[in-house]
């Protein structure tokens, strides 16, 4: 088993920013990440709402640096799963796929992950012409006619940078009118390559192999309308935003949380449990961005460093 002063588990904003404020506090500190560094915000092109963030600051660009600078600062990472856990003693247990962990301190900053429509033929089609990440899949559309599913800011937000490299964006949104910020609406109304149709949900994504159509529904009169590839292009691309649930399966039962499964904590980040903290997208709060779990992040890694030191 090897033992860490605190462990963090998740890459993110979140998690990188406690990692750099636990290893400039000479926290002897370990990063768990599941999959790849960065969490959401390496499917993000353009970062312009991070201070100091102007121009050309891609989310990719963004977390090698905020890696770079935890290295730097002696912390280390890992590329492993949580599977279980024993946070209740002085001694934090994580069982991981491939090691096992001790800590005297733990921060969950896991985050949270895109939803899905939920309608037949998505999940086969997923990565068959369903995308849940414009910056990864965009290109693959270059010229060809794109549907973006939501209202919020991410899904215009997408639908905007997916102008760059389709024919014609449509937005697919419940309601008749949308949920992101005025600003983004501004740009989008502006947008001669987008479009919109409201009042409106998926049913159903149609395609042998790739996908060929798909049934919407108007939410308002209760028509189900079949669209179909153009002749030529033979597919199109959907892109679904339709918000994100928390990463918080394997800590339920641990630590409390709501009713939609994000973690509970007070301002100092801390969870009902002794030495368990939660920042970022994952715990219970108002507003997920960059600069939000950043902040997390450093209140979590400084409420650790004290908790270690009282202990
Ligand atoms: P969101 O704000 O929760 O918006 C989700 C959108 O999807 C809403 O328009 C919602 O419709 C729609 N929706 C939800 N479930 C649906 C379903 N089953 N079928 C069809 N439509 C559905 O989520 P988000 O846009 O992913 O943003 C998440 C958070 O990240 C927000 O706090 C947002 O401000 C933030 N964010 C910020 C930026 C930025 O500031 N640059 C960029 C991206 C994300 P209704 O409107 O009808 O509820």
């Amino acid at each position: 088993m090897k033992n860490y002063d605190l462990i963090i588990i998740g890459a993110g904003p979140a998690g990188l920013a406690a990692g750099l404020y636990a290893g400039r506090a000479r926290l002897n500190t370990l990063i768990i990440e599941k999959q790849k560094n960065g969490g959401q915000i390496v499917i993000t092109d353009e970062i312009e709402n991070y201070p100091g963030c102007i121009e050309g600051e891609t989310g990719p660009s963004l977390i090698d640096r905020m890696v770079k600078q935890t290295e730097k600062f002696g912390v280390d990472h890992v590329f492993d799963t949580v599977t279980d856990m024993d946070l209740s003693g002085d001694v934090k247990k994580l069982t991981c796929l491939h090691e096992e962990y001790a800590c005297k301190a733990v921060i969950i900053a896991a985050g949270a992950n895109p939803v899905n429509i939920g309608c037949p033929g998505e999940k086969e089609l997923t990565g068959k012409g369903v995308s849940y990440c414009a910056t990864c899949d965009a290109a693959f559309f270059e010229d060809f006619e794109v549907y973006v599913v939501g209202g919020g800011d991410a899904a215009v937000e997408e639908a905007i940078y997916l102008t760059k490299f389709a024919r014609k964006v449509t937005i697919i949104h419940r309601r008749n009118e949308l949920r992101a910020a005025k600003s983004i609406q501004d740009k989008a109304f502006a947008n001669p390559k987008l479009d919109f149709m409201w009042d409106t949900v998926v049913e159903e994504i149609k395609g042998d192999g790739i996908v060929e159509s798909m049934v919407v529904k108007n939410v308002k009169t209760g028509e189900l309308t079949e669209v179909m590839a153009d002749e030529d292009d033979g597919t199109f691309g959907i892109f679904v935003f339709i918000g994100f649930k928390p990463n918080t399966e394997v800590f339920r039962g641990h630590v409390e949380m709501d009713e939609k499964g994000y973690i509970l904590t007070d301002p100092e980040m801390r969870t009902n449990i002794p030495g368990v903290f939660a920042a970022g997208d994952i715990r219970q709060k108002s507003l997920r961005q960059v600069v939000t779990a950043c902040a997390d992040g450093a209140i979590a890694a400084v409420e650790a460093g004290k908790y270690i030191e009282e202990m």
